[in-house]
């Protein structure tokens, strides 16, 4: 008898796992590769909606364990995962940097806006307006991330390579039993792949198409994280991502032309150097109606829980919403009630 089976191994799982190893749990994953977000993630953290200078729910709070959490991965697998850097959010008007003071002003953020306009010193770059600098930001490589954790767990074989059959899952009254597993809880942190869940599939997981370029453009060398129309988040060897998209219809994990030529043609509107594509990647972010995280015990099933809809900040509210879950499973502590899914739980018919 193990204590959780946890279905699916991107950020959510994988923060899931490392809370139950923190609290001495025994674990079993199953996961297969339909979902692809979390591998192909930029990988930012960045505490505020650049769009409108807003801050993102309760970022202030999920920012205090982002460092902590990613710097003990990297000594664990002994992997270079986390970069601090900063990002620049480009103005395109006067107005702009009118409204980023304003902004600043708020008292929520002025920790995270820096108060002084920095010009743009790169000539690869066009930003006569300047930049906003973001304060506490940085980078988690998620796709290495997600490779040396798939190592960690193979090394120690605590990972099964499957699709989840919903079929051979035995709901019994103290434990579930999975194929030849014995398991007293079951988390399902399967992003996008929730739809395909007969438990779960009440919840309004909309999910939301972003495909991200890797360009490689060598006089360009900028160290900083550039927010214009589209980021552009710098690799090191002369490489660069570009993206990301926002599409709600096709739900597939393929790179399309379309969107390719959308992003080039926004990264044309400020860089003026020479590149070249060496890259394309899609996934679905698990995103909700509601735009707050899926978390919580299913209304019917006492021990099944959720950990999803991380939507587009997966790398901030992952480790967060993990430790929570926990709390709630262990000590039965309150979920905070924007992001328990018992707030939908009228949407569920008694199966
Ligand atoms: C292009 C793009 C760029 C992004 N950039 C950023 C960024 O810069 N910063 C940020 O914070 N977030 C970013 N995100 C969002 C982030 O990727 C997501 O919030 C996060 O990865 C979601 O993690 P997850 O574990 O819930 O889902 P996923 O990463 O989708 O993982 C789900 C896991 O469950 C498995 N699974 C699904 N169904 C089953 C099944 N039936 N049986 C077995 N296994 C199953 C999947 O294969 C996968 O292993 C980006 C997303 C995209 C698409």
């Amino acid at each position: 008898m193990i204590d959780v089976l946890v279905v699916g191994s991107g950020l959510a799982g994988m923060s899931f796992c490392e809370v139950l190893e923190e609290n001495n749990k025994t674990f079993l994953v199953v996961a297969d590769d339909s979902q692809r977000a979390s591998q192909v993630a930029g990988g930012l953290y960045n505490p505020v909606i650049l769009k409108r200078f807003t801050l993102a729910w309760n970022a202030a709070e999920q920012l205090k364990g982002v460092v902590p959490f990613y710097t003990h991965l990297e000594e664990k697998l002994k992997l270079k995962l986390h970069h601090r850097v900063p990002v620049l959010r480009r103005f395109a008007s006067i107005e702009e940097q009118n409204q980023w003071f304003e902004a600043r002003d708020t008292p929520q953020l002025q920790t995270f806006l820096s108060p002084k306009i920095r010009t743009n010193t790169n000539t690869s770059l066009e930003a006569p307006y300047g930049y906003g600098e973001v304060m506490h930001t940085g980078r988690v490589d998620t796709k290495k991330l997600l490779a040396g954790y798939g190592t960690y767990l193979d090394d120690r074989n605590l990972c099964v390579h499957e699709p989840f059959d919903f079929d051979a899952l035995k709901i019994g009254p103290s434990h579930f039993e999975y194929k030849s597993i014995r398991a007293r809880h079951i988390v399902f942190a399967t992003g996008y792949g929730l739809k395909q869940n007969p438990y779960f599939n009440y919840l309004p997981l909309t999910g939301t198409k972003g495909e991200l370029l890797t360009i490689e453009a060598p006089e360009l060398k900028e160290h900083a994280v550039i927010k214009s129309s589209v980021f552009l988040i710098p690799l090191g060897r002369h490489r660069y991502l570009v993206g990301a998209t926002y599409k709600w219809k096709d739900k597939t994990n393929t790179p399309t032309l379309e969107a390719r030529t959308e992003l080039l043609e926004k990264l044309d509107t400020f860089l003026n150097c020479d590149y070249e594509v060496v890259a394309h990647v899609a996934g679905i972010r698990p995103t909700v109606t509601d735009r707050r995280p899926l978390v919580g015990r299913h209304p019917q099933h006492d021990q099944m829980y959720v950990l999803n809809g991380l939507g587009s900040r997966g790398v901030m509210i992952a480790p967060y919403a993990a430790k929570l879950l926990y709390q709630n499973m262990e000590y039965d502590l309150p979920l905070p009630k924007e992001m328990d899914v018992a707030r939908f739980s009228k949407k569920y018919v008694k199966g």
